[in-house]
């Protein structure tokens, strides 16, 4: 039985190995971090697409009912004067939604999704390098230990080692100028209607918030930050820091901010946020290859790495089953993901620079956004069809592209 060795425990690599397991081959996680690993990031937004592709590998009960579902997302300015409504996901036809979750609880479900069925997820294990053993490939990891398999796919993320090994020339990921911070608070609304996201872009920060149907808030918020933050520099500010600092930034701006800024639990803590434009080597040609943001990954803005990772693991492995040779199943992967994920990284990366925008950006962005919005309004939701609405049929045949 061919075997994959995959690298990264996230979101798209557990869900490889079942789709992997599907179709006949074994696989094996490696994760670099402990089983009780505090995973960062929040809460995400979990588009529908990204449910499509879990529901395609028998996956999707898992998540399902972790998330809060959200309507709308209505836009208000620094002054809190409305720049429009619009609804947060197209309406699909199968009823599938987007979902506010917590990343490290979409993490956990999948880890767990990927033990039920019978895959082996090792942490602690972090790859340090992978060769070509002419017959098979061998990964080293930093304790010494070494596996071996007849392929090795990188989902490892934004910071990929794999991407590094297949492609020492590889392009860096990119400073996106906004950081990220955020969290839940139980027990505490905020004056806005039920499922409707408000996101605020103030004078200085982006902010946004949500009552969720358990009577707390959701919230989020985008200082920005032009040059990359030094290593340690985000990591080393106190709560303390934090709360003043987003005051100072949401001083004067209408809404709840200040309010949810004291209320939510500490500490406070933020992320520097990057994005991965191009990735031209998403494979060796013949035994490794990257998915998810170790091949594209997208600003937060865009609401769609988890999606897009979870598109590549269900159509990676399709392409395993029809493709003639592995070396065809990567190009073909390749070949049939690459135009949409990178449309989606620039859509993130606009959406991003929007929130950082200066005085004279932010007078236009509030003359143009209106329009955006009520055209975006207008047909439900249908221009995002594309992405949100987006279906894979595992059973489906792919066409060889070479
Ligand atoms: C603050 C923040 C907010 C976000 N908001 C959203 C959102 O709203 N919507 C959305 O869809 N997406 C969002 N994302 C992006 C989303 O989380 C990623 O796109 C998604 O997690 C990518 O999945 P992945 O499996 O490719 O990589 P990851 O989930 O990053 O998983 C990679 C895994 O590989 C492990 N790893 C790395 N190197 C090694 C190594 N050498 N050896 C072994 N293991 C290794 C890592 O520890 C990690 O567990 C957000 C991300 C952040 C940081």
């Amino acid at each position: 039985m061919t075997k994959a060795l995959i690298i990264g425990g996230g979101i798209a690599g557990p869900t490889l190995a079942v789709a992997l397991r599907r179709i006949g081959m074994e696989a094996e996680v490696f994760e670099q971090l402990p089983p009780d690993a505090d995973q960062r990031g929040s809460w995400i937004n979990f588009q529908a697409n990204g449910l499509d592709a879990l529901r395609a590998v028998g996956l999707e009960s898992w998540v399902a009912e972790i998330g809060y579902p959200v309507d709308t997302i209505s836009f208000v300015n620094g002054r809190g004067r409305s720049l429009g409504q619009m609804p947060m996901a197209f309406r699909r036809p199968d009823g599938l939604t987007s979902l506010m979750m917590p990343r490290a609880r979409l993490f956990v479900a999948l880890a767990e999704a990927a033990r039920h069925h019978g895959i082996p997820v090792h942490h602690d294990k972090r790859l340090i390098d992978a060769r070509d053993a002419g017959d098979g490939v061998i990964a080293r990891f930093a304790d010494g230990t070494e596996a071996t398999g007849d392929i090795l796919i990188g989902a490892d993320g934004i910071h990929s080692t794999v991407r590094r090994l297949i492609d020492p020339t590889a392009p860096a990921p990119r400073y996106v100028p906004v950081l990220n911070t955020g969290g839940y608070i139980p027990d505490f609304t905020v004056d806005a209607p039920p499922q409707d996201f408000r996101m605020q872009f103030g004078t200085r920060c982006f902010f946004a918030w949500m009552n969720t149907p358990d009577g707390g808030t959701l919230w989020f918020a985008n200082p920005p930050m032009k040059d990359e933050p030094a290593r340690g520099q985000l990591s080393g500010m106190s709560d303390g820091q934090w709360r003043t600092w987003l005051h100072e930034l949401m001083d004067g701006d209408a809404g709840p901010s200040s309010s949810i800024i004291d209320a939510a639990p500490g500490p406070i803590q933020g992320w520097a946020t990057y994005d991965m434009p191009v990735v031209k080597r998403w494979h060796d040609g013949s035994r490794m290859a990257l998915i998810g943001d170790a091949a594209h990954a997208t600003s937060p803005a865009a609401g769609q790495g988890a999606s897009m990772s979870l598109e590549d693991a269900v159509v990676l492995a399709q392409c395993l089953r029809d493709c003639p040779t592995t070396a065809s199943a990567l190009a073909t992967f390749q070949s049939l993901r690459q135009t949409r994920v990178e449309k989606i990284v620039e859509i993130g990366h606009r959406s991003s620079s929007d929130k950082a925008a200066g005085p004279v950006m932010r007078v236009l962005r509030d003359l143009i956004l209106p329009g955006k919005f009520r055209a975006a309004a207008k047909d439900g939701g249908e221009a995002m069809m594309w992405l949100q609405g987006h279906h894979i049929d595992f059973d489906e045949r792919v066409v060889p592209a070479v």
